[in-house]
């Protein structure tokens, strides 16, 4: 497998620490509001890359924190005249939630900052012993960037060039502008916790240095986030946990790309976001996440809701070849022509393989989902070319072939609905014989009925039962196989 390191800016052979074993941490959001389409994307990305790493065999340990202390969520509390507590508990929750409606997996250790206090402190005495770190006298401590000869190794930034460059902010407190803040003194109303440097709070970067080596130990195999995070907050990660223990951080840097939207890029600021949560109020988890699949996670993505319906789209047509086939199957009358049975048998087995390929090449999911939809149009055409006579074994494969590919990546695809209404018992009762509460015999029978009708030329009835499924938001189908009820 390989994967593109963002701090070599190569493509590597993934060799894992510990044979067998991945240890992975995401950062985690900052729980001061609902979480946006474009944090999805990093989420949803990692969520994957997961996922392919354990399909693949490995034992992956994933971690991902939650900042619940941080300016934003203090501001926002301060705004709605709550504590800062509440606003985190509130948007925690959320964000959990929606992250499970979006079909990703819970991480295996959940770090939250305020619980993590005491590591943080250990880790800042250890670098200030050490001469990477000193308390200002307004009760600040601060990371000494040029103490560290390896800054700038994640983000391939030279620190003479972020002075000329710098619009860090002059601060008096600090030895040199570039430092950044490990622990930041308490300000009136804000939450602080007791420290050797006085009451305070632990600045971000802090935070991640020390729940990375509390839950996975230093150096881990991947250290992900958004392209966003890269510099600083990634660079000071690694500055502090390379001069506090010494050894490797993260030996894998991933950074995802941007979601935007009109080619900006989606944020709180800018005013330019739909929630996640909204968008899956109008769309499924799958279509959005299929809409991610089809651009490399590191790339910018272009998010319109044209994309995400053609999206939704390509996810129905996937569905319906997914359930032609495992109809075809059951229902096929004729003997298969053999030759082409065992040619589509093949098919499936290469897709698993071009699929595979891709995904061991940096998770190209944008290859592996282009094998799939090829694979698709193929079922189509088996299907079309076999029609009464599709070979059973040959048939659910490829369908189990379809179902199983997108489930490694985490695309749930939706239920076949070829399910009839309750009420349609009744309504068919009318028309047809059947007044009992199997909903396939009721198909069975309403198929018949018409079938009847249109044998005897009963023109009439047999547009009344069309009529009345198409009432019911139903559709009778007359496929090569054969006729059925489907969803409109
Ligand atoms: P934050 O809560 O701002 O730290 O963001 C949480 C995660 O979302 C980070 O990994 C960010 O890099 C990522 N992120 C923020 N905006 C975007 C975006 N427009 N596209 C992709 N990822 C983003
Ligand atoms: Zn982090």
């Amino acid at each position: 497998m390989r994967i593109y390191n963002s701090a070599t800016h190569k493509k590597e052979e993934f060799q894992p620490i510990e044979s067998g074993k991945v240890r992975m941490y995401v950062c985690g959001p900052t729980v001061y509001d609902n979480i946006h389409i474009g944090n999805a994307r990093t989420f949803i990305s990692f969520d994957v890359i997961r996922r392919w790493l354990i399909a693949s065999g490995y034992e992956v340990t994933f971690a991902q924190n939650l900042t619940d202390v941080d300016d934003k969520i203090i501001k926002r509390a301060n705004e709605q005249g709550r504590t800062a507590a509440e606003v985190a508990t509130e948007f925690s929750d959320k964000f959990i939630g929606v992250m499970r409606a979006a079909n990703v997996l819970d991480p295996d250790v959940r770090p939250r900052a305020t619980k993590e206090i005491g590591p943080m402190i250990a880790m800042i005495k250890t670098l200030i012993e050490q001469g990477h770190a000193y308390a200002a006298d307004n009760g600040d401590v601060y990371f000494a960037v040029r103490s560290d000869p390896n800054y700038g190794q994640v983000s391939g930034r030279n620190i003479d060039d972020l002075m000329v460059g710098a619009r860090i902010e002059e601060n008096e407190d600090k030895n040199d502008p570039l430092d950044f803040a490990l622990w930041k003194a308490a300000k009136p109303g804000e939450p602080s916790w007791p420290s050797p440097w006085g009451e305070g709070r632990p600045g971000w970067h802090t935070e991640c240095a020390a729940m990375v080596h509390r839950y996975l130990g230093t150096p881990i195999d991947i250290h992900g986030g958004g392209s966003d995070l890269a510099f600083p907050h990634h660079e000071n990660e690694c500055a502090q946990a390379t001069c506090a223990w010494h050894q490797g951080f993260s030996n894998t840097w991933m950074h995802t790309g941007m979601l935007l939207v009109d080619g900006e890029k989606m944020s709180k600021s800018l005013g330019n976001f739909f929630t996640l949560a909204e968008v899956l109020e109008q769309h499924s988890a799958a279509a959005l996440r299929l809409l991610m699949l089809q651009t490399s996670y590191r790339s910018p993505l272009d998010f319109s809701w044209e994309r995400l319906e053609g999206a939704e789209n390509s996810l129905t047509r996937i569905a319906g070849t997914v359930e032609n086939l495992r109809w075809a199957a059951n229902h096929a009358t004729a003997d298969a022509d053999e030759a082409a049975s065992e040619a589509f048998a093949a098919k499936a087995a290469e897709t698993r393989a071009a699929f595979m390929e891709c995904m061991d090449d940096d998770f190209n999911t944008a290859g592996a989902m282009g094998a799939v939809f090829g694979f698709v149009t193929e079922c189509n055409q088996y299907l079309e070319q076999a029609g009464d006579a599709a070979d059973k074994a040959a048939a659910l494969a490829a369908a189990d072939t379809l179902a199983e590919l997108l489930d490694t990546l985490g695309v749930e695809l939706p239920e076949p609905k070829v399910e009839l209404p309750l009420g349609l018992l009744g309504v068919a009762a009318g028309l047809v014989a059947y007044t009992g509460d199997d909903v396939d015999e009721a198909a069975a029978k309403i198929l018949e009925a018409r079938a009847e009708a249109r044998a005897a030329k009963n023109w009439d009835l047999a547009d009344a039962i069309r009529d009345q499924l198409k009432d019911l938001g139903l559709t009778i189908e007359d496929t090569a196989a054969g006729t059925r009820i489907k969803t409109l």
